[in-house]
C-alpha cells in the first residue's frame, strides 16, 4: 500500500476536496483506496456521505489504539473506496497521545501492515500539530494543495521544515510527491501570475494539472458525493482525473503494479 498525506497547514486551500476527488479518481482506475479522515472537522467523511451516526469507530479510536484499522474502516458509496471517518473527538487524541512514547507513530503503527488496499490517502487538518505529524510519519509521500492566491507560498517553508524534521527523526523515506495548484480562476489575472511564480520558485514538483475554481466541486459535498459522481463531466472532475493520472505516473511503477 502506498500512503500519501494531503497536507497544508493553511485552512481552506482544497485539501479535503483533493482527498475526496483524487481518492475517487484513483478508485475508478481499479485501485483499492482507503481515505483516512484525520481532521476533527470530519469534512472528508461528510463529503463522502458518512453521516454522524455512522461514525462509531473513527480515526480517534484508531489513533489512540482502541480499535484496529479493520474495525474503523467502512465502505463508501464509491466502489473501491473505503474510509476511516472522523469526528470532533479526534481533537482529543492529540491530548491523549501527548505523553506516549510512540505518539508520532500512532497512525503508522496502525496502518503500516494494512492489507486489502493499494493506496491510502490521509486528509490532514489545517495545522502542523501532532495529527499532521502522524500523517507524515505514516506516509511515503506528501501532496501539497496550494491555493492560487496572493499569499500562496506563505507558510510553505514551515510545512517543508516539518516534512524535513519528520524525515530526519521518524521517516527517512518521506518525499514530496508534488504540489497541486487549486482554485485556479482563469478570469482572474492574478491567479496566472501566482501560478507562474509558484512554478518558477518550486519547479517541477508542481503538477502540470491545475484544479480550476469550479462551483460543482463546492456543491458536491453537500450531497455527500464526490464531484466525480455528482457531475463527472464538470471541469473540476476532469481536472482531478488528470491529477490522478499524473500522480500515478510519479509513483514507483513496481509498487502500483503489485
Ligand atoms: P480545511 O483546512 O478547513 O480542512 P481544506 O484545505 O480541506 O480546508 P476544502 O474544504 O477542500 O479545503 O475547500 C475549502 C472550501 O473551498 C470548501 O467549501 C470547498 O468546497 C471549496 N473548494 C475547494 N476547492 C474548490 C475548487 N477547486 N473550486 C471551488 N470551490 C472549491
Ligand atoms: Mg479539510
Amino acid at each position: 500500500m502506498i500512503t500519501i498525506a494531503i497536507a497544508n497547514q493553511k485552512g481552506g486551500v482544497g485539501k479535503t476536496t483533493t482527498a475526496i476527488n483524487l481518492a475517487t479518481a484513483l478508485a475508478a482506475t481499479g485501485l483499492r483506496v482507503l481515505l483516512v479522515d484525520l481532521d476533527p472537522q470530519g469534512n472528508a467523511s461528510t463529503g463522502l456521505g458518512v453521516s454522524r451516526d455512522q461514525r462509531d469507530w473513527t480515526s480517534y479510536e484508531l489513533l489512540i489504539g482502541e480499535a484496529s484499522l479493520h474495525h474503523c474502516t467502512r465502505e463508501t458509496g464509491v466502489p473501491g473506496l473505503s474510509i476511516v471517518p472522523a469526528t470532533v473527538d479526534l481533537s482529543g487524541a492529540e491530548i491523549e497521545l501527548v505523553n506516549r512514547d510512540r505518539r508520532s507513530n500512532a497512525l503508522r503503527d496502525q496502518v503500516e501492515n494494512a492489507t486489502g488496499f493499494d493506496m491510502c490517502l490521509i486528509d490532514c487538518p489545517p495545522s502542523l500539530g501532532l495529527l499532521t505529524v502522524n500523517a507524515l510519519v505514516a506516509a511515503a509521500s506528501v501532496l501539497v494543495p496550494l491555493q492560487c492566491e496572493f499569499f500562496a507560498l506563505e507558510g510553505l517553508s514551515q510545512l517543508l521544515q516539518t516534512v524535513e524534521r519528520v524525515r530526519t527523526r521518524f521517516n527517512g523515506d518521506l518525499s514530496i510527491l508534488g504540489v497541486a495548484l487549486t482554485m485556479y480562476d482563469r478570469r482572474n489575472r492574478l491567479t496566472d501570475q501566482v501560478s507562474d511564480d509558484v512554478r518558477s520558485v518550486l519547479g517541477p514538483i508542481v503538477f502540470d494539472t491545475v484544479i480550476p475554481r469550479n462551483v460543482r466541486l463546492s456543491e458536491a459535498p453537500s450531497h455527500g458525493l464526490p464531484a466525480l459522481i455528482y457531475d463527472h463531466r464538470c471541469a473540476g472532475s476532469a481536472a482531478y482525473i488528470d491529477l490522478a493520472r499524473e500522480l500515478i505516473d510519479r509513483l514507483p511503477t513496481e509498487e502500483i503494479a503489485a
